[in-house]
């Protein structure tokens, strides 16, 4: 059987207690613990009554929370989660402007400057138009990354500028083109 463990900050015992830098932890606690020794010092001086914590307590185990904020970090620093997206190439997991980053830049500002419809820019590019949609709307280009709908800086090398992004944006609201 294991072990309860006190949470150095709250209190709390349970098995389910985590190991941070060897102070055990409970899950509400770990998910707001800073990353380093002596942050986590400060942090862990400062005590919490485990009784107000316990809200927060049945959401985090409900929703797995500290995976869900490992994942959110993990975006946060560009660490690709699936698939590159067009322009970029995955490497040591992480986003790196792929040769054919020009041709994004080339698409977004084909779009803005010509009079060319959804389907023309797409088949020049070799690209649906869903797709050719989807890299319109990319905020990676402009290096951050969407992750639980909202948008965080990425770790990532932009291939766009943010101006050039939000004039394509603009033309796409004012030509009423719809997400998909
Ligand atoms: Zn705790």
């Amino acid at each position: 059987m294991q072990e309860k463990k006190e949470c150095t900050k709250c209190g709390f015992e349970s098995e389910e207690n985590i190991l941070k830098f060897s102070m055990p932890l409970c899950l509400v606690c770990a998910t707001f613990s800073p990353k380093t020794p002596e942050k986590l010092e400060a942090y862990l001086s400062e005590k919490v009554n485990q009784e107000s914590l316990n809200s927060f307590r049945a959401y985090a185990k409900l929703r797995g929370f500290p995976q869900k904020q490992g994942m959110v970090e993990k975006a946060s620093n560009g660490n690709v989660m699936s698939r590159a997206p067009f322009g970029y190439n995955i490497e040591n997991k992480k986003l790196i402007p792929a040769i054919n980053s020009n041709e994004v830049r080339e698409i977004f500002e084909e779009f803005l400057k010509e009079k060319i419809s959804l389907r023309k820019l797409s088949q020049k590019h070799n690209l649906s138009v869903n797709g050719l949609k989807k890299v319109l709307r990319n905020f990676t280009y402009i290096g951050k990354v969407r992750f639980n709908k909202q948008i965080h800086n990425g770790n990532h090398e932009p291939i766009i500028s943010t101006t050039l992004f939000n004039h394509v944006q603009n033309k796409l609201e004012r030509l009423g083109i719809k997400k998909n």
